[in-house]
């Protein structure tokens, strides 16, 4: 960092600048901001600085710059449109003792001036060293389009309320009220009645904010759905938009994360079937840590909490802990996927039960699970199944499955990148393999797509993906 940048106190000070062009005019729409007092040294000025001279916003000194126009100034600007003018009056004003800044001359600068977003008392100041004023002017553009244009106001009003808000402790209390503050609730009460309404607004948010402090924290295990934000149930959203901590599992989709509010730490808990994943214990002391500490925690977890998802672990820890919990139940990954082939997951007269398996345990089945899986019209879903799919068709076919026996596999049930596999036992492997799915998936066994072996022909649900793009299901007949 070759410049350091600061913020500098010029209320009252004296800032010089010679010149009255078009370099003269930049720089003074940018001082003019300030609080200094401006002096400017132009024998031919803009009308803009003669207007602003007549209006007492600046001092204009009509004559080139002398020894000692510098004197006691904070900063001086040299912005001639000259090289020539703008090295003597520079040097003049080093002598003086002033700050000196030259326009468009990096190297005889001793500072220079940031871009800045103005929201003031908020501004952000952004520089680059000279090396990409491009740059410098997108990060601009970007955060003028991010930053409220009623944040200064909100930050001023904020200012006078700095000594109410200290009745909240410091720390996670006094962070929460500020952060409501200014995440939404004070350029909503300023929308909606004014400057006027923004110091009662705070009032009734420190209240809420007292009132709440004593709150235990608590957890809700909620369920996230296949994916699908709009498969969320409305209990789930009431709980991620107000949660403290959000703690989810990696099958969890960025689309429903953005629910969360705001303000809300968010914590992954990474787990995977095979991959790397947190150990569970460390999943159960985080969610009681935060509890404790006084947070609504949300675990948040793909389908449905209750469905393969460790959930008893967690909430024997949690209760151990003497924390209050409750459970949102979400849309299973089974269900999802039948919906993706227009089918039931019960019929009468087919199947008056359904089957909902891990493909993670299946090697410690009994026989006779085997013999009852095998039986004609008998349905399951089996998750996290990929990489036991051989084992199971081979199992399957030892206990007298019919080879015909349709077997659907769903990835990305819900989602925008869905695909459907309609494949038979016989063809199971290698038709998965060759699939190459990525994403998670639900296989069905007993049930082929409604409507698919009408939509496509035989050859392509045996060649294996029935879909790189969802198959049109016809309407239910
Ligand atoms: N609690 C979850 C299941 C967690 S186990 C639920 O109720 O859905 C993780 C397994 O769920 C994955 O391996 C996959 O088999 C299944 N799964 C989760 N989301 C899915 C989706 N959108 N499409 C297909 N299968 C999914």
């Amino acid at each position: 960092m070759k410049h350091f940048p600061i913020y500098l106190a010029v209320e009252g000070r004296r800032i010089v600048l010679s010149g009255g062009g078009d370099a003269a005019l930049s720089k003074l729409r940018l001082l003019l901001k300030t609080e200094a007092h401006l002096t400017v040294l132009a024998t031919d000025p803009a009308p803009e600085i003669v207007d602003w001279a007549k209006a007492g916003r600046l001092r204009l000194v009509r004559r080139a710059m002398a020894p000692g126009d510098a004197l006691c100034a904070a900063l001086f600007y040299s912005a001639n449109d000259d090289a020539r003018e703008d090295a003597r009056t520079a040097a003049l004003a080093r002598a003086d003792g002033a700050l000196v800044n030259m326009v468009d001359n990096l190297e005889g600068s001793q500072f220079i001036t940031p871009a800045i977003v103005d929201r003031d008392p908020v501004t952000v100041a952004i520089g680059t060293e000279g090396a990409a004023p491009v740059l410098a002017r997108a990060i601009k553009a970007d955060l003028e389009e991010r930053l409220s244009p009623a944040l200064g106001t909100l930050a001023r009003i904020g200012k006078t309320f700095r000594k109410a808000a200290d009745a909240l402790p410091f720390g996670r209390p006094r962070r929460a009220f500020w952060s409501d503050y200014y995440g939404g609730y004070g350029d909503r009460s300023l929308a909606q009645g004014g400057e006027g309404a923004v110091r009662p607004a705070l009032d009734r948010l420190l209240e809420t904010h007292l009132g709440a402090q004593d709150e235990p924290g608590r957890v809700s295990f909620v369920g996230a759905g296949p994916g699908d934000p709009e498969l969320l149930t409305l209990q789930a959203r009431k709980a991620l938009h107000e949660a403290d901590v959000v703690i989810y599992d990696r099958l969890v989709t960025p689309e429903i994360l953005e629910l969360a509010r705001r303000e809300a730490t968010l914590i992954d808990a990474g787990k995977e079937g095979f991959g790397p994943s947190t150990p569970q214990e460390a999943i159960d002391a985080m969610i009681v840590e935060h509890a404790a500490g006084g947070a609504h925690v949300v675990r948040l977890k793909s389908g449905d909490p209750t469905v393969f998802g460790r959930l008893d672990e967690e909430i024997e820890a949690v209760e151990a802990a003497g924390i209050a919990w409750t459970i949102v139940p979400g849309i299973t990954a089974a269900s999802a996927a039948v919906a993706g082939i227009g089918q039931s997951l019960t019929r009468r007269g087919r199947n008056a039960a359904i089957r909902i398996l891990t493909g993670h345990d299946m090697k410690g089945f009994a026989d006779h699970d085997w013999a009852a899986l095998a039986r004609p019209g008998e349905v399951a879903a089996i998750y996290m199944g990929k990489r036991a799919a051989r084992f199971i068709q081979g199992r399957l076919m030892m206990h007298g499955a019919s080879p015909e026996t349709p077997i659907t596999v769903i990835e990305n049930a819900s989602r925008p990148d869905e695909r459907i596999l309609a494949t038979t036992l016989a063809t199971l492997e290698p038709d998965l393999s060759r699939a190459q799915l990525s994403g998670p998936a639900v296989m069905v066994l007993g049930l082929a797509p409604r409507a698919a072996s009408r939509v496509l022909d035989r050859d392509q649900i045996s060649a294996a993906i029935v879909a790189q793009e969802r198959p049109v299901l016809e309407a239910t007949p």
